[in-house]
């Protein structure tokens, strides 16, 4: 699924193609009319006509829109692609949502496992109130993290992939930013020592920094614009490393799991506190 740093690089592309362009339809051309999440497909389409996208932006792993009257936030979930040219022929199936501008121009969403989302809404508290803080944003501070893990007592792997805790991290990133901070992923947050903590903080901001100048990782589908990929693959540490050598102390890199999700670790260098 992409994350912050794929869902910044979409928008990092589109931004200047689509800003100041005016909605003059948006539809669902395969009737897949589930991709309008909030409304139907004909409110969906009254709502927006004739309405300029003024600016571009990203919130945790939402693209929104900020229209002259209201929001359209995009989810791209597990494999949805915003592209300005149309794929070839064959992906016309996978095609889930189509908008055309009053310039001609069209800006084209494919999904093959259509579980990408699109939602208006005249504000953005709903997001707000779903979404925790901005890695990347002046309110992420050390001071700030380090509470919030005091407070929270949970096994950290599962916190930091918590959208309501912090909005954007998933499976690769938090891998990378937890062997960098040489914490196990099920360790407890409230366990985190002080050196570990500003090791984490670090981590965080320089991986995903990184990983947007990197135009993100394509790991399976992740492409942008023309058939364009993220080149961060070549700088993962852990994910989708297992039996690989531990680039800091040579021991092999584990896959396990914790709650559910794939997760690559080196046992000699991430220990458990408890
Ligand atoms: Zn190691």
């Amino acid at each position: 699924m992409p994350e912050l740093p794929e869902v910044q690089t979409v928008v990092n592309y589109l931004a200047p193609i689509v800003q100041g362009k005016i909605i003059h339809s948006i539809d669902s051309p395969n009737h897949y009319d589930k991709v309008f999440e909030n409304r139907s497909a004909a409110d969906f389409k009254k709502a927006v006509q004739g309405l300029e996208i003024t600016r571009l932006w990203r919130r945790g792993k939402y693209i929104i829109f900020d229209l002259y009257e209201g929001y359209l936030a995009l989810h791209l979930r597990m494999t949805g692609k915003l592209l300005p040219n149309p794929l070839h022929e064959k992906y016309t199936k996978h095609l889930s949502l189509c908008f055309d501008f009053s310039d001609q121009t069209k800006l084209y969403f494919y999904d093959y496992r259509k579980f990408g989302r699109i939602y208006f809404s005249s504000t953005l508290e709903w997001l707000e109130e779903k979404l925790g803080i901005e890695p990347l944003s002046k309110g992420f501070n050390l001071s700030w993290l380090t509470q919030s893990l005091a407070q929270r007592k949970r096994m950290m792997k599962p916190l930091l992939l918590d959208q309501s805790f912090i909005a954007g991290l998933g499976n690769i990133y938090v891998d990378e930013i937890l062997w960098k901070s040489n914490i196990h992923p099920q360790s407890m947050s409230d366990k985190i020592t002080k050196k570990k903590l500003l090791r984490l903080y670090n981590s965080v901001q320089t991986t995903l920094l990184d990983a947007i100048a990197y135009n993100g990782t394509t790991f399976i589908n992740f492409s942008f614009g023309n058939n364009r990929t993220g080149e961060f693959k070549e700088k993962l540490n852990v994910f989708g490393k297992q039996g690989q050598p531990c680039l800091n102390c040579g021991e092999k890199i584990q896959k396990i799991r914790v709650g559910q999700r794939g997760t690559h670790i080196c046992n000699h260098c991430q220990k458990l506190h408890m």
